[in-house]
């Protein structure tokens, strides 16, 4: 039997995954543009700040805060109804969107997604960056809004190569090793016991 999802309807628009990997895609297809590292900054900002920057100290909230609210400042937005098929429709577009090479549109639509992520979710929990360290890939968390790395592949090689975590790797691997191999020899003692002694109760 199959089982029919049916699609969750937002209230407000929203970066969901598959916006997200666009995104991504566009950062890194294009690393070395200006529009593409303005948006990683702010990537960059949402994600020191998420969660209401409570792992930050004050000095550091104030100081990400602030470099957010000036690079926020430098897009110039304007309402616009037009009409539609189906109605009336407002919404937010760039200032002089038909003037905007099409770079620079993408980087406005770009920080408007991420903005009304913040305004209408409040918070950034869902986007991250890989905690591994030959990675740093931005990821969108599906289930978790903890999670610290971008695949499992990421979370083994980060605790592989933590030198701590493979000394203690080792120790549990000997640790087991002995122990299976003690467990082993206890069974095999108690059966050739037990074989014993059913030899003798036969004879
Ligand atoms: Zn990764």
């Amino acid at each position: 039997m199959t089982t029919i999802h049916k699609k969750k309807i937002l209230p407000f628009p929203q970066l969901d995954e598959a916006g997200f990997l666009a995104l991504r895609w566009h950062i890194e297809e294009h690393p070395d543009t200006p529009q593409s590292k303005s948006v990683e900054r702010i990537l960059e900002l949402l994600r020191h700040l998420r969660n209401g920057g409570d792992e930050l100290s004050k000095a550091e909230q104030l100081r990400f805060t602030t470099e957010l609210r000036n690079r926020v400042s430098t897009y110039r937005w304007v309402r616009r109804v037009s009409y539609t098929s189906k109605g009336l429709w407002a919404s937010v577009v760039p200032a002089d969107i038909e003037k905007l090479l099409p770079e620079d549109r993408w980087e406005y639509g770009a920080v408007g997604d991420l903005l009304d992520m913040l305004q209408f979710h409040g918070g950034f929990s869902r986007i991250g960056r890989c905690a591994d360290t030959r990675c740093g890939r931005w990821f969108y968390a599906i289930n978790r809004s903890d999670q610290k790395f971008c695949s499992l592949a990421c979370k083994q090689h980060h605790y592989d190569s933590n030198p701590e975590r493979r000394k203690q790797k080792q120790a549990y691997m000997r640790e087991h090793y002995w122990e299976q191999k003690r467990r082993a020899q206890r069974a095999d003692e108690r059966f050739k016991k037990k074989t014993r002694r059913s030899q003798k109760t036969s004879r």
